[in-house]
C-alpha cells in the first residue's frame, strides 16, 4: 500500500469548517449542534484508514491561533446548546491545541450545555480531567473505538489495545465525562459479511462498558493509502448495522453519512 502525501491548502488562521447540525441528544431531543473543525497539526498516530489529514498542517500554528479560530467560527454560527470541537486528532495533544487555548476556548464557550471534542485513548490523562472541571459545558469526549476484532485493530495501526479503549473510557467516566465511539463498519481487509458481524460485536463491547453514544462509519477510500480492490460500504449494510445498535436500547447509535453520495 502506497502512502500519498497531497493535502488540502488550508488557512491556518481560519477553521476549515463551520456549520451547524440536528443531533438526537442524550435527553432524547433533537437540538441544534454547532460544529468547529480547527485548522492545526496533524494527529501523531496516523492510523491507517483515518483520512483526516487532509485537512491539516505539517506544523504547530502559535499560540492563540486555534482560540482566534474558535471565536471567528463563533461569531458566525448561531445560538445552539451544543457545540463539537473537532481538530482532526485529539484535543488534549498540546502539540494540536496548546493548553492555553484550551481554557481561552472554554472561557468563550461557557454558555453552551454541552461540548464534544475528540482524543485517542492515549490522551484521556490528568490534562483531561482538569479540562472537564474547568469547564462550564458537560465535556463528552469521542473516541475512535474502530473494531474490537484484535487483528484488524493492529492492521489499523490505532496505537491502542482494547484494554487501552475500555481504561480510557472508565477514566472518563469515573470523572463524570461523557464518552462517544466511533467504530468502523467494516475494514478494508474484511468483507462487507464479515464487518457487519465486527461491527455489531463492537457496539455490544462499547455499550457494556457504558459507551453511550455511537457512531458506524462506513468504509471510505483514503487518498493516502491505495487499495485496489476497494469497495465503498452500502448502505443496506450501514443501515443494517446501526438499526442492530439500536434495538439494544442502550444508547443513541448514528450512522455517519459524511460524504455519502
Ligand atoms: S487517532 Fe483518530 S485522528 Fe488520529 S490518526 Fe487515528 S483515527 Fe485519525
Amino acid at each position: 500500500m502506497a502512502r500519498l502525501t497531497v493535502k488540502n491548502t488550508l488557512d491556518e488562521q481560519k477553521a476549515y469548517g463551520v456549520f451547524s447540525e440536528p443531533e438526537l441528544t442524550r435527553s432524547g431531543v433533537v437540538e441544534d449542534h454547532n460544529i468547529i473543525l480547527t485548522t492545526n497539526k496533524e494527529c501523531p498516530f496516523k492510523c491507517t484508514m483515518c483520512d483526516l489529514w487532509q485537512n491539516t498542517l505539517d506544523y504547530r500554528v502559535e499560540k492563540g491561533a486555534i482560540t482566534k479560530q474558535v471565536r471567528d467560527a463563533l461569531d458566525q454560527l448561531p445560538a445552539a446548546k451544543h457545540i463539537k470541537i473537532y481538530n482532526a486528532g485529539n484535543f488534549f495533544d498540546r502539540q494540536s491545541i496548546p493548553k492555553q487555548d484550551t481554557f481561552d476556548i472554554a472561557n468563550m464557550i461557557s454558555h453552551y450545555e454541552t461540548l464534544i471534542v475528540e482524543s485517542h485513548p492515549k490522551f484521556v490523562s490528568t490534562p483531561c480531567f482538569e479540562f472537564a472541571q474547568y469547564l462550564e459545558p458537560q465535556l463528552e469526549v469521542a473516541m475512535g473505538l474502530e473494531t474490537v476484532n484484535e487483528e484488524a485493530l493492529r492492521q489499523l495501526e490505532k496505537n491502542m489495545t482494547l484494554d487501552d479503549f475500555k481504561q480510557a473510557t472508565e477514566s472518563l467516566l469515573a470523572h463524570d465525562i461523557y464518552v462517544r465511539a466511533f467504530i468502523l463498519l467494516q475494514t478494508p481487509w474484511q468483507s462487507e459479511e464479515e464487518g457487519i458481524h465486527w461491527a455489531k460485536e463492537s457496539i455490544d463491547f462499547a455499550q457494556s462498558i457504558g459507551v453511550e453514544c455511537l457512531t458506524i462509519i462506513p468504509l471510505r477510500p483514503n487518498p493516502r493509502i491505495e487499495l485496489p480492490d476497494f469497495t465503498p460500504s452500502s448502505k443496506e449494510a450501514l443501515e443494517e448495522v446501526v438499526a442492530y445498535g439500536q434495538t439494544k436500547k442502550k444508547g443513541r447509535v448514528f450512522g455517519d453519512t459524511w460524504d455519502a453520495a
